[in-house]
């Protein structure tokens, strides 16, 4: 068999979508780890016949911009239990558990058994959403799910669909713009994806150490807090690792963008661009307002950005507490990453050439010293003014 790299768009831009994957009338098209431990689009030379959906469908070429007049609010869920086990309020959960109830059909990112992987999978019971609970910070493999969804969405079962900016848009796309009333995306402000192969050795390398199975992973363990949340890895020997996430190695090398995927770093998705009905995150300055001002368990911002998804949040609303409608500039003045994207690393060629190495701790430490993560974009620049602004006035 004859494979080469897709070619619609440079590996910098691809953002892993699936969609082409999702499209091929001939099954010719597979996503594989390149040399890096990022996921791209490989073509069967021999059984491609040229057809071109692969390109219609590509987001990156095509991407649509969406006017807006989203209203945006902070809330939280009002069971606290569910709130514990979520990365921000569980209004994941709330929305979900609406749609299961309507025997709809709720798609978003879930460990392989192993832990080696992302993927995302289909579920119908409240049960099972406990697999896609929580931030995932990995790529999630879209795998054959658009081709699912788009068979529940002609059979009239209502769809949530959930996952960052970019495959919202890849979905989209690969559904042709077509709107369907029965289908309902929720996207995450996304910092960025990390890439796969990274990930897998550092789990790779916790295995050798605990000489044992990786059975449980979370990355945004409360137990201290959501403000203070920790990563937690357990293994089937019985022993765990529990840290605060600002002290774990993999997180330091996420968050300081020493591998995250590039298209992450020009994300055209971001900004509320992806075409969902609304786009989750945490609230980081709920401690400015009254209301939030105590509360360690997490509290949302949900962007409510079609007249569909206004309509769901309505229904909704008798599960959250504390909801109130707020301004964008309060929503977000401590999240930038809502609408600019991560600027990569500068030393990131260099880790990822090197990474495969027994004692990742310490060479993530040689790559980031003890210090917090340095942006030195105009933007952020920007949006400190905007926080001094804002800590002045409230
Ligand atoms: C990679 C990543 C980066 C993020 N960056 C930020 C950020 O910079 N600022 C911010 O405010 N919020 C960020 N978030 C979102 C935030 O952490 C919460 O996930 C979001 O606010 C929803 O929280 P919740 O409590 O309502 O529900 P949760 O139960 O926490 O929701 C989980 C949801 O996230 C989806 N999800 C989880 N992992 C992945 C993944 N790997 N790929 C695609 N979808 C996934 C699930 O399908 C589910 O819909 C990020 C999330 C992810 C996955």
């Amino acid at each position: 068999m004859i494979e080469e790299y897709l070619n619609l768009v440079s590996k910098e831009d691809c953002c892993g979508c699936n969609a082409c994957v999702n499209i091929c009338p001939r099954n010719c098209i597979s996503f594989k780890l390149d040399e890096h431990g990022s996921y791209y689009p490989y073509k069967n030379k021999e059984n491609c016949i040229d057809c071109g959906a692969c390109e219609i469908v590509c987001p990156v070429l095509h991407n649509n911009s969406f006017k807006l007049n989203n209203k945006i609010y902070a809330c939280k869920n009002k069971n606290d239990e569910i709130r514990k086990i979520s990365s921000s309020g569980g209004i994941f959960s709330a929305i979900a558990k609406c749609v299961i109830e309507h025997k709809g059909y709720v798609v978003g990112a879930a460990f392989s058994n192993d832990y080696y992987n992302v993927h995302h999978v289909i579920i119908d019971n409240e049960e099972d959403l406990a697999l896609l609970r929580g931030a995932k910070y990995i790529h999630s493999n879209i795998e054959n799910t658009f081709k699912e969804i788009k068979k529940l969405l002609l059979s009239n079962i209502i769809v949530l669909f959930s996952g960052t900016p970019c495959q919202i848009a890849g979905l989209k796309s690969f559904l042709h713009h077509q709107e369907y009333i029965n289908l309902i995306c929720v996207d995450v402000v996304c910092h960025g994806v990390p890439c796969t192969g990274v990930y897998q050795w550092y789990i790779k390398t916790l295995e050798k150490k605990y000489n044992s199975k990786v059975i449980f992973v979370t990355f945004r363990d409360k137990k201290n807090g959501w403000r203070n949340s920790s990563v937690v890895f357990k293994f089937e020997n019985g022993e765990d690792l529990s840290m605060p996430s600002a002290d774990n190695s993999y997180m330091k090398g996420y968050i300081n963008n020493l591998y995250i995927r590039s298209s992450c770093t020009k994300c055209k998705f971001k900004d509320f661009q992806s075409g969902s009905d609304f786009t989750l995150s945490d609230f980081w300055g709920s401690s400015e307002l009254r209301k939030y001002k105590k509360d360690n368990i997490g509290v949302s911002v949900v962007s409510v950005n079609t007249e569909k998804g206004a309509k769901i949040f309505n229904i909704i609303k008798d599960q959250l507490n504390d909801v109130s409608l707020i301004d964008k500039g309060v929503a977000y003045v401590f999240n930038e990453n809502v609408s600019i994207s991560a600027k990569i690393n500068s030393r990131s060629q260099e880790f990822l050439a090197n990474y495969r190495t027994e004692d990742f701790d310490r060479l993530i430490n040689q790559y980031v010293p003890n210090q917090p993560i340095e942006i030195k974009s105009s933007q952020s620049f920007i949006y400190t003014i905007k926080r001094f602004i804002y800590l002045l006035f409230h």
